[in-house]
């Protein structure tokens, strides 16, 4: 089959907007005529819109991803002292909102397959002054988290999950927001559910901690000038809130035609030399990045990017070895599945935009692809056992 070169991004925000300009439009307008820019009416209409998403109680809107994060944590009173368990392969938000709290990010290898947290790593490193985990619903797959709620109970621990790319993910029917004690989601543009800049949210079943989220967003203050905590200004801006809530009534039908895109990636790479993503029989991932390992990736990103196909890599630098968190005293060796997934992850073009063609076009090349090496198979056999010991995958 011959398909016609052609350009495919990372991701396409142009192209989702165009869908939905006059609704934007009309809701942005809506707010600039009000006008109540800082926690308008919108923002408490999303929170009820998103808390109800979810299957949970309550939600606050706050300024990103990071400060949903943050304030969740000190919400339960977590910071000096305390050390909180999260994955060594994430985003370095995760650890940097430990960290801001005064807390220690201890950090856990991933789960092969599922790019998760690993759960018997967990119990390994839990200590007196563990107070929390955060497991991350990373690439959009959420965590297996019947056995990390059990190991919670069962040490008194508490659960923030960081569901930053999970936005409707499901865990055996139930969404991510609503199984730990409190979740935190980013609306950076890119995410699932993206707003037009910054944006996030706590969402929590427990009204005190919902409370007090709100209190800390917003200077500390319950009443005007009335300031009972050390708060900061981490407010949802009442605009985005304005765009998140026309975008939230699209988030399934995105999700689906992301999950559709998988179908066809996996389907079209089968056969080829990369390691296709796994969901375990628990979860609905969203698809927030559709990561595949292969062994040559570099030379594979170069070449996809000479025929005009944008990847990525979530994430190169495991959290353990960036220069910031040398201070924890971690080293190299320390999470070696994190360590061989960080040289061969690549993460290819995903959105819920993106045509079927395109698809075909990249599965196609990364098909064609020859390492110019010449012990090529012998590396390629060696990631297969890797991945999973079974060549189940
Ligand atoms: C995006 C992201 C964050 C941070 O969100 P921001 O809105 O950028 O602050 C945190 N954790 C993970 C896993 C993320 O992907």
């Amino acid at each position: 089959m011959l398909t016609l070169p052609h350009k495919v991004p990372f991701v396409d925000l142009a192209a989702q907007y165009s869908a939905l300009a006059s609704e934007i439009d009309e809701a942005i307008s809506r707010v600039l005529r009000e006008p109540n820019f800082i926690l308008g009416r919108e923002v408490e209409l999303f929170e009820k819109e998103f808390a109800a998403f979810c299957g949970a109680e309550y939600a606050v809107g706050v300024d990103c991803g990071m400060s949903a994060l943050e304030l969740a944590l000190r919400a339960y009173k977590i910071g000096c002292g305390d050390e909180v368990l999260t994955p060594a392969n994430s985003f370095i938000a995760s650890a940097l909102a430990i960290s801001h709290t005064g807390a220690t990010p201890v950090l856990v290898d991933v789960d092969r397959l599922t790019y998760t947290i690993d759960v018997p790593g967990i119990q390994a490193a839990i200590t007196p002054r563990t107070k929390a985990i955060m497991p991350v619903h990373l690439y959009g797959h959420p965590c297996d988290m019947d056995p990390i709620m059990k190991i919670a109970e069962q040490y008194g621990l508490i659960v923030i999950e960081d569901a930053c790319q999970a936005h409707g993910a499901k865990y055996k029917g139930k969404r991510v927001g609503s199984l730990g004690h409190a979740a935190a989601f980013s609306f950076y543009p890119s995410k699932n559910l993206g707003a037009y800049g910054d944006g996030g949210i706590v969402v929590t079943s427990d009204r005190n901690v919902a409370e007090s989220v709100k209190t800390l967003r917003n200077y500390g203050q319950r009443e005007k000038y009335q300031h009972v905590v050390l708060g900061y200004n981490h407010r949802l801006d009442t605009l985005q809130a304005a765009v998140l809530r026309v975008k939230l009534s699209r988030l399934d039908t995105w999700n689906g035609a992301r999950r559709h895109h998988a179908a066809l990636y996996q389907r079209l790479l089968a056969g080829s030399e990369v390691v296709t993503p796994t969901e375990a029989s628990y979860a609905d991932s969203v698809w927030h990045l559709y990561v595949i390992r292969v062994v040559h990736r570099n030379a594979l990103a170069k070449h996809l990017a000479n025929l005009g196909i944008a990847s990525g890599m979530h994430y190169p630098i495991p959290i353990h070895l960036q220069p910031a968190y040398q201070d924890l005293g971690y080293t190299r060796g320390d999470f070696p599945i994190t360590e061989q997934h960080a040289e061969h992850i690549m993460s290819l073009p995903m959105y819920p935009e993106l045509d079927p063609c395109s698809i075909e076009y990249v599965a196609e090349t990364i098909q064609n692809f020859v390492p110019n090496t010449s012990d090529g198979h012998i590396r390629v056999e060696s990631l297969s056992n890797v991945a999973d010991g079974t060549g189940s995958l």
